[in-house]
């Protein structure tokens, strides 16, 4: 094999590779980091395969590996093959993900002078510029620099210098990314000394002891052992240790840290739980499929509500796995928000645990990555990025709250689910995926049990655990739904109904806490009756109309229909038709006016200027310090406080009108998860969803904590209009400072695709728009987007050329 077929860093066609040829002094193999020429630069890039020959008649050589050995083993190699077809993404970003993270920074490039006979090198050397001729010399008198130092002394156009001094053997260049920190961190502590413990006088009667000095020694002796020597210099001011060091009264050692623990307090290992007899069925369904690899299906959705019981019933599938000597991967959505699930597998796998927390700085990851390939843990735990690290024995993955966008990436390509990639990763290595829910995707839902052939087993835990008494009760939170049309006709105006208001009041007086949650994320512009809770919608696409105050229009985000803005209800003939929308600041107030002298506090994920990190608002709540708290989506997820014991939607109408297919599911999914945050202690909670449609299926069905009514109703209009799953869906977003050039190119593309549609006879194949975003402008850039909607597009768009300026969103989670 003498070629080499390479993906490499560059904005180039989803699959592409590029060949080369294999030097001779050095072997390659496929999931190698190597640098490669590439026009007139140098690029990264990484192996696919190796080729006996090569896609073009002349070749470049592989300039030099970053890595002796393979950073991408086999299976992610067609992973990440897969991930750039099916996402439309260049390989090499899709293979991107599989490396450890920040390689791109870690790379180190050092040169050093090649010693040359002076004689035979004379001609050679008197080519050269002045200026580099010097810089050549100081480099030879080192054992080499790093490449950036030794170009700033190069000059003018230094980087085609270097190349040339590459080139004529006078230079040469290494690569290399550097290995993890092996040596252990090492911490200092102090100690007393036994002459100091001898007598209290001692010190108190020593003439020289300042009063820090004393208050460290007090300390010390309190701690009953030692003391951290950096924490003495923060609390008694640098240097007093040292002091008391000197004079003898104590002593110092350094002890061993372990540098990736995530936190140096001791394991308390707990032993499992034993099952109830439904988590012992779903435990065994698992456990039979990682025992025999030709049980199929491979994956299972685990829908069971809070408190039935699924964390218990991953620990257990992951001990399994661990027994059969595999490894797994533990997926959540958010890390931050876990703090309760990260205990408890430290609990049942001391020491074992990897957790990759976005917090960990650039180098940590960077280690912890090498620590996971050498195959230091059994269990990894994380965001969706997790999926991608390099463990060796794969054996399941989990996806908890497997219906949480935050699975999709968004920031960046690949614009890959991570749901999606875990199914692939399990065909191809046989891998178990258990993805667990109380409200599962719609479409995970369908796929485990309406789907023909089914794609994933079902399993159900429909009850909740049974408590001791007195620690939890057993029911769910006491839902009410309240019609604000009705506070309106009786003279309230307030954003709280008289029932919520009443609650709130008892709440308080029983020492008790709230959560008001007002559901802001991406809120629509949307414009609702208050007497009778109509919203204007698109008769041709079912979701509704944004007002735009620049031409004082309605408009559909999708179709790009619009109307003029209505004086009267269309239903009702009502005035007062406006358009929605509060913030967290007027609950703020509001609950001021309500309830004086109460502590109330917001969390809003998007308002950093509410001036409080959103940890300590979770702390001081959770504490009891503060007795109200308004928030965001923040709120809904992982709060598990015993003593809330009302909750609050203020107003569930604004998620639920966004102009988004999805909207429904959604809202039932978020109102569940509210709702759940009450009665989670001994005392019973009550919940209340107001609302302008109190008869809209996602909010009956979410007061009733009602999956099945939820699903029945969507998947019947999923199937009505033909979105997922039963059709799939590309999103094409445009974007453009010129906002004519944006609708143009929109336009343009929109018409190529209908027109391949119908030269290939694709009649199933829709465009849906073009028409302007939601938002229309963002960051000063305009937007507008298409969908494509129909069956098998993977391969209608296989040679698709994606316009530059456009993103393509595969299965996109918001249509906006
Ligand atoms: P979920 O993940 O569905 O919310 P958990 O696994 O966290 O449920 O279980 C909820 C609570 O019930 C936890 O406190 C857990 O320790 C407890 N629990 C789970 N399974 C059992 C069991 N078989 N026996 C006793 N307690 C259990
Ligand atoms: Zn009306
Ligand atoms: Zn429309």
């Amino acid at each position: 094999m003498r070629y080499a077929e390479v993906a490499v860093s560059a904005p180039v066609g989803h699959s592409r590779t590029f060949s080369y040829s294999v030097p001779t002094d050095y072997p390659v193999e496929p999931g190698q980091l190597v640098w490669v020429p590439f026009g007139r630069r140098v690029a990264q890039g990484i192996v696919a395969e190796l080729a006996s020959s090569p896609q073009v008649e002349v070749t470049k050589d592989i300039l030099q590996p970053v890595e002796p050995s393979p950073l991408v083993n086999a299976v992610f190699l067609e992973l990440g093959r897969w991930i750039s077809n099916y996402y439309l993404c260049p390989l090499f970003d899709a293979l991107a993900l599989c490396l450890p993270p920040g390689f791109e920074d870690q790379v180190r490039s050092r040169v050093n002078a090649v010693l040359q006979d002076e004689a035979d090198n004379a001609a050679v050397l008197d080519e050269l510029r002045p200026e580099t001729k010097e810089a050549l010399s100081a480099l030879a008198n080192t054992t080499g620099l790093a490449e950036a130092d030794f170009l700033k002394s190069l000059g003018k156009n230094s980087a085609r210098e270097l190349r040339r001094l590459i080139d004529k053997k006078l230079v040469q260049r290494h690569v290399s990314l550097p290995r993890p920190r092996m040596t252990p961190r090492y911490q200092r502590y102090l100690f007393a000394t036994n002459t100091a413990t001898a007598s209290e006088e001692d010190v108190e009667g020593h003439p020289a002891l300042s009063e820090r000095q004393a208050g460290l020694f007090a300390a010390i002796k309190e701690s009953n052992g030692s003391y951290s020597y950096s924490i003495a210099n923060k609390a008694f001011g640098t240097g007093v240790g040292q002091a008391l060091v000197e004079k003898g009264l104590l002593g110092m050692e350094w002890r061993r840290e372990e540098a990736d623990s995530a936190s140096s307090a001791e394991w308390s290992r707990a032993a499992p739980l034993s099952l109830t007899a439904t988590q012992s069925d779903a435990l065994h369904r698992i456990t039979e499929a990682l025992d025999e690899p030709a049980v199929t299906p491979r994956s299972f959705v685990l829908h069971g509500v809070t408190g039935s019981g699924k964390t218990e019933v991953y620990l257990q599938a992951i001990q399994h796995a661990v027994g059969l000597g595999m490894q797994a991967i533990y997926l959540v959505p958010e890390i931050s928000l876990t703090p309760q699930t990260l205990d408890r597998l430290n609990a049942r796998f001391p020491g074992r645990v990897a957790i990759i927390h976005s917090r960990l700085a650039g180098r940590q990851k960077f280690d912890q990555w090498w620590k996971i390939q050498s195959g230091g843990y059994d269990v990894v735990v994380g965001a969706r990025s997790a999926l991608f690290s390099p463990v060796e024995r794969l054996g399941l993955v989990i996806l908890d709250e497997e219906h949480e966008w935050t699975y999709k990436q968004l920031e960046a390509p690949p614009l890959y689910h991570a749901r999606t990639v875990a199914l692939e990763l399990s065909r191809l290595s046989g891998a178990v995926v258990v993805m667990g829910s109380a409200t599962p995707d719609v479409e995970s839902y369908y796929f485990a049990r309406d789907a023909n052939p089914r794609r994933h087993r079902l399993l159900e835990l429909p009850h909740r655990i049974e408590a001791k008494p007195g620690i939890r009760n057993q029911s769910m939170a006491q839902v009410e739904i309240v019609d604000m049309r009705r506070e309106l006709k009786e003279g309230n105006r307030s954003i709280f109904s008289r029932r919520l208001s009443q609650s709130l009041k008892e709440c308080i007086a029983r020492g008790q806490q709230a959560i008001l949650f007002l559901n802001r994320r991406g809120s629509a512009p949307i414009v609702q009756c208050r007497d009778c809770g109509y919203v204007a919608t698109c008769a041709r696409c079912a979701v509704p109309l944004a007002y735009h105050s620049a031409d004082g229009r309605l408009r559909c985000h999708h179709c790009n229909r619009r109307r003029r803005p209505l004086a009267n209800c269309q239903e009702c003939r009502s005035g007062s038709i406006r358009q929605l929308g509060i913030g967290t600041q007027r609950v703020v107030d509001e609950v001021s006016g309500l309830l004086p002298g109460v502590k109330v506090q917001r969390w809003d994920s998007d308002a950093a200027g509410s001036g409080v990190e959103p940890g300590a608002a979770m702390r001081q709540f959770a504490s009891g310090e503060t007795q109200v708290l308004v928030g965001t989506q923040v709120v809904a997820k992982g709060l598990d406080v015993a003593n809330v014991t009302v909750v609050g939607m203020i107003l569930a109408d604004v998620g639920l009108h966004l102009p988004d297919f999805r909207a429904g599911e959604r809202s039932f999914g978020l109102l569940c998860q509210v709702a759940g945050r009450a009665g989670r202690g001994k005392e019973p909670g009550r919940a209340f969803i107001q609302t302008y449609v109190p008869e809209h299926y996602a909010i009956t069905a979410a007061a009733q904590q009602d999956y099945a009514a939820m699903y029945d109703q969507e998947i019947a209009s999923r199937r009505q209009l033909g979105n997922p799953p039963f059709n799939r869906l590309v999103h094409l977003v445009f974007q453009d400072s010129d906002e004519t050039a944006c609708q143009r190119q929109a336009i343009n593309t929109a018409r190529e695709i209908r027109r391949k549609a119908y030269a290939q006879g694709l009649s199933a194949i829709e465009i849906i728009g073009p028409a302007p975003g939601f938002p229309p402008r963002l960051r000063g850039r305009h937007r507008w987007h298409l969908t494509i909607r129909g069956p098998n597009l993977q391969r209608f768009l296989d040679d698709f050329r994606v316009p530059t300026g456009c993103t393509v969103d595969v299965d996109p989670v918001h249509v906006l």
